[in-house]
């Protein structure tokens, strides 16, 4: 058996001749930059997130980037994000040069902790950018009632979370990416909706903010030339749209297959007492980017070994928390300062997940994992 985290050779075979189709067609048409199938990918994914604005651009770390210059955030502007995340979400506050305030995550969903924002708050806070962590929408409700109270943006990091949906209590749904002001995704290639290459995206329901993002990802420029605004280059490639277009056409179903293979682990695993399985948010569906359990009890790294002998690869996110980073080390956070955040970083594993999975492989996995004993 070979089992991988993931296997976008196992997928890209299945859909091998579409994709040589597309590829083809941008290769004959030379539009390798700008292409009729960036716009086109912008509409599907539109109308894949009910009509919300889209622009495409070169990956996940830009489109934060681009949005937070877009809503004119400041040098000097406080930021608040969960400290559990990807470093990409603190890379881009930090360059921009506005400050990063971190705030403890919550050890059930892994997500920012929205009781304990408030008290991070300051007169120099201007945005909040919950993150979506593992493909499942952080508790929005609390954050967005913040952000109407101290007029803050909601910058939305739905990298792992696309095509997740979050349920309001009054029962109306929103797509991820369109709850806040604007959100932020990424098409690397092991992300659920995957390129084959960097690619990434900003959404907003907003059409004049939709129109600065745009101009900004194209050097601050409407018309050819001139620059009304000091932008950026961050493009999607023709290509990668051209891909993305096929693909798009399978998330669902890709979703389905991760949801499977999440609700197979879960059967197999939910009694095993050195395990804690992935908590379902009531507010929220799972894309299932990753399966990520808690151990308990037992020595984290020596399971993994266990497992990496028995040929199971497994992922730890993220083994060292954001504000022990040597370049995010802030005054008064140090080792005990976001003691859930410490503790997920010595006790979280992801078991592989990914849409081309069998029965045989999970099987031997769940096997293999009951037959651990310390
Ligand atoms: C992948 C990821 C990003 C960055 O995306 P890139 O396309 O790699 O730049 C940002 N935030 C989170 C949470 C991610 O998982």
């Amino acid at each position: 058996m070979d089992i991988k985290m993931v296997d976008l050779q196992g997928q890209y075979l299945r859909i091998k001749n579409e994709i040589g189709t597309a590829i083809e067609e941008v290769l004959m048409s030379t539009a390798f930059i700008q292409g009729p199938q960036v716009k086109e990918f912008a509409k599907n994914l539109s109308d894949y997130h009910r009509g919300a604005h889209i622009i495409p651009c070169a990956n996940g770390t830009d489109a934060l980037q681009v949005a937070m210059m877009a809503l004119g955030l400041k040098p000097g502007d406080e930021i608040i994000l969960p400290v559990h995340t990807y470093v990409a979400t603190a890379e881009v506050i930090a360059l921009l040069g506005l400050i990063p305030v971190f705030v403890e995550v919550d050890e059930n969903t892994f997500n920012i902790d929205a009781s304990q924002i408030k008290d991070k708050i300051t007169s120099g806070t201007k945005a909040i950018v919950p993150v979506h962590l593992y493909g499942q929408c952080a508790d929005m409700t609390p954050l967005l009632r913040l952000a109407k109270e101290y007029n803050l943006f909601v910058i939305e990091d739905l990298a792992q979370a696309l095509g997740a949906k979050y349920t309001f209590s009054t029962g109306e749904t929103k797509m991820a990416g369109t709850i806040g002001h604007v959100g932020c995704t990424s098409f690397f290639p092991s992300k659920n909706l995957g390129a084959y290459g960097d690619g990434g995206a900003i959404l907003t329901t907003d059409k004049i903010l939709a129109e600065k993002i745009q101009m900004i990802c194209n050097h601050g420029q409407r018309i050819k030339y001139h620059h009304d605004s000091i932008g950026v280059n961050s493009r999607l490639d023709t290509l990668q749209a051209a891909i993305l277009n096929v693909k798009l056409k399978y998330l669902d179903d890709y979703t389905l297959r991760r949801n499977k293979v999440a609700d197979f682990y879960d059967s197999q695993l939910s009694k095993i007492s050195f395990l804690k399985i992935p908590h379902r948010a009531s507010y929220s569906t799972h894309v299932f980017h990753q399966y990520t359990l808690k151990t308990v009890g037992i020595d984290r790294d020596h399971f993994k070994k266990y497992l990496e002998d028995k040929g199971i690869p497994t992922m730890i996110y993220y083994p060292v928390p954001l504000h022990l980073q040597k370049a995010y080390r802030q005054t008064g956070t140090g080792e005990g300062s976001f003691p859930v955040t410490e503790k997920l970083s010595k006790t979280v594993i992801s078991l592989p997940i990914h849409t081309e999975m069998t029965n045989d492989e999970l099987s031997y996995i769940c096997d293999s994992i009951k037959s651990y004993h310390g």
